[in-house]
């Protein structure tokens, strides 16, 4: 499947996933995207019928309320978890890891037309737990390629790096993470899947990228 993603501001990225019935949205990137992700399914030819939402912080829900708005009939879909940063609930759980979060969490008017769980599926999209960067962050497995898509349990821009250490070529990912050691947990977890080609929150595509997650895991570590 071709992997098309959209960025702003040359380090956010969103991307639309192929499915029978039209576009699935992953992300929307900061606030004012809205336009250019339209623009982009337009010039696919093909409806958005699905926003699917990586994690709460606002480089990736900035322009949900605004797509929503746009796309009445578009389902939203994201980790109970995360919901309640959506909603602006930034209370821990008691079973969580009791730091500080970190990065923005701007919330949205927006609510989820349903929540979405690991083991799950959105058609041809796996859902994984990626806890770490956010307590309820999720990862999706393209199965028909595996195409990773890894939110930001990686970035690439500056090099494959873990969020669960500040990679000096671009740091703001690890910053914006919460809880370090279940971030590198979750590194590792997504090396596991064997993924084909790694499609990062931040960054470009990388193919075939098991080796370059090797050495970010025993960076981050
Ligand atoms: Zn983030």
């Amino acid at each position: 499947m071709p992997v098309h993603r959209i960025t702003q501001l040359g380090f956010v990225n969103a991307y639309f996933v192929e499915e029978e019935d039209g576009l699935t949205l992953i992300d929307t990137m900061l606030p004012r995207a809205h336009k250019k992700i339209l623009a982009a399914a337009a010039s696919l030819g093909a409806p958005i019928k699905r926003i699917v939402l990586t994690h709460a912080h606002g480089d990736h829900i900035g322009s949900l309320d605004a797509l929503a708005a746009a796309l009445p009939e578009a389902e939203v879909l994201i980790s109970a978890r995360e919901a309640r940063f959506l909603a602006k609930d930034m209370s821990l759980d008691p079973d969580e890891p009791q730091v500080k979060l970190r990065g923005g969490y701007p919330g949205a008017k927006t609510r989820p037309t349903r929540t979405i769980a690991p083991g799950e599926r959105v058609d041809s999209l796996e859902v994984y737990a990626a806890p770490g960067h956010t307590p309820g962050q999720l990862a999706f497995l393209d199965t028909r390629d595996r195409t990773l898509y890894a939110a930001d349990t990686y970035s690439t821009l500056g090099g494959v790096a873990t969020t669960a250490k500040p990679n000096p070529r671009f740091p703001l990912p690890a910053m914006a993470t919460w809880h370090r050691p279940t971030a590198l947990e979750t590194a590792r977890a997504m090396r596991a899947l064997d993924p084909a080609r790694l499609a990062p929150g931040h960054g470009g595509v990388v193919e075939a990228p098991g080796a370059a997650m090797d050495r970010a895991i025993a960076r981050g570590a």
